[in-house]
């Protein structure tokens, strides 16, 4: 498998956000109103103007001493992403990926698909919508920048090492390299993400004390339990079709 990945590693993030700016500087998004909802991370959530957002959890750590979980968070870039197979039901072309790198691009003719289809579709709740006009973003891996040789923006900024870019295999060395490494004072560590997707978090607790939808169960093929539930009504559609053709051929 080809292409590019990222590989988040959590346990040198310092919660800087300096990722986060540079992805509002080179994408040209404009500041958003925020507000104080009683944590350090800032702005709550992604939206149409935020393409990452560093998630912020405070626990208690064995030790009795507070700990802070810091999450990167950003479009997975799915090997099979169900937002473009929701898509694909409507126009196609509308979410593309990018040969050279694997990227998960949205177009404008996404304009001709009811944005909550796509929303809804995201395993892990990343597409927004524009407020007024539906129209929807995300991460779009700076293909702009990788075209050119460069790393993306967020992982360029990065000054502790904690995000990483690079050949998906590399990737994958790199994350387990790096889990072989923690596993002896973190023995609950994992790397999310190696079988389907272009984006590996390396954990030392479970995915959901980081974030709820920092990692979630999708099954062979890349299905989770929306998509199934989508495919199921639109075979009941087509059924239902199917039935009134053999009727009227019959009758
Ligand atoms: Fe699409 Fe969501 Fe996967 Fe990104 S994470 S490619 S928006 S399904
Ligand atoms: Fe933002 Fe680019 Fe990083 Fe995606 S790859 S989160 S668009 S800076
Ligand atoms: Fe963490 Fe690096 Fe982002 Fe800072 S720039 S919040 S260290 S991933």
């Amino acid at each position: 498998m080809s292409g590019k990945a990222f590989f988040i590693d959590t346990t040198v993030c310092i919660g800087c956000r300096g990722c986060q700016v540079a992805c509002k500087q080179w994408n040209q998004l404009p500041a958003t109103k925020t507000e104080n909802w009683g944590n350090y991370q800032n702005p709550k959530d992604l939206s149409y103007y935020t393409y990452k957002v560093v998630r912020f959890q405070e626990h208690i750590g064995p030790d009795s001493k507070p700990v802070w979980y810091f999450f990167p968070d950003q479009c997975r870039h799915c090997l099979e992403p169900a937002c473009k197979e929701a898509a694909d039901e409507v126009v196609r072309g509308g979410i593309v990926i990018d040969d050279q790198t694997g990227a998960v691009l949205y177009t404008d003719k996404l304009k001709k698909v009811n944005a909550e289809d796509i929303t809804e579709s995201c395993p892990f709740n990343i597409p927004k919508a524009q407020k007024g006009t539906g129209r929807l973003a995300k991460c779009t891996m700076c293909v702009d920048r990788v075209h050119h040789g460069l790393l993306p923006a967020c992982v360029k900024t990065c000054p502790t090492g904690a995000m990483n870019f690079g050949d998906r295999e590399k990737m994958v060395a790199l994350a387990k390299k790096r889990l072989r490494e923690v596993k002896s004072k973190h023995p609950n560590a994992v790397v999310t993400g190696l079988d389907d997707l272009r984006v590996f978090y390396l954990l030392v607790d479970k995915p959901k004390k980081y974030y709820r939808f920092a990692s979630v169960d999708i099954a062979p093929r890349g299905m989770d339990r929306k998509m199934a539930l989508r495919k199921i009504g639109k075979s009941l559609k087509e059924l239902s079709k199917e039935s009134k053709i053999v009727r009227r051929m019959v009758g």
